[in-house]
């Protein structure tokens, strides 16, 4: 017995683009994901904005933003790599002591949307020791490179 073929090549392959964007769109979202919180806001008694920097910590340009905020008596959060902490420890060291919040953003900064839980376990955890060694004590934030996220990801953390 023959099956009767029920939907065209062209309507199927247009089926998966519809639901390929679908997954990209979520995997991007700001404020939903499967599993855990997000914060894309937090309610504070009067209008402020916070400022966050993504990536580094860098020779070339942190000391130089420390040396503005602390003119302006101003405290940002700083989502750093595992690998720039490592081989910027100095740097890293200074966001610390200078009273910044620091937050983890991954060890490598590769897209973790389908990265497998063995390597998205070693991205976290690596930084997150890395953080530590610069002296940072208490809660790490993780904010995922390119906002990209979809099962593994938020699971884990
Ligand atoms: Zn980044």
């Amino acid at each position: 017995m023959a099956m009767k073929r029920m939907v065209s090549p062209i309507l199927g392959l247009a089926m998966l683009a519809v639901v390929l964007g679908g997954v990209h769109l979520f995997s991007k979202s700001r404020t939903t994901q499967l599993f855990g919180d997000i914060i894309p806001r937090v309610e504070t008694p009067k209008p402020m904005v916070a400022l966050t920097f993504d990536d580094g910590p860098s020779v070339r340009f942190t000391p130089e933003v420390l040396a503005i905020l602390r003119e302006h008596g101003i405290k940002a959060t700083f989502f750093l790599t595992g690998k720039e902490t490592e081989e910027n420890l100095p740097q890293a060291r200074m966001i610390v002591s200078d009273g910044h919040q620091v937050g983890n953003h991954s060890y490598t900064h590769s897209n973790m949307a389908l990265m497998g839980s063995a390597r998205i376990r070693d991205e976290i955890e690596r930084t997150d020791a890395a953080i530590r060694t610069a002296g940072h004590k208490g809660e790490i934030m993780f904010r995922p490179p390119y906002g990209k996220k979809l099962l593994g990801l938020p699971w884990y953390l």
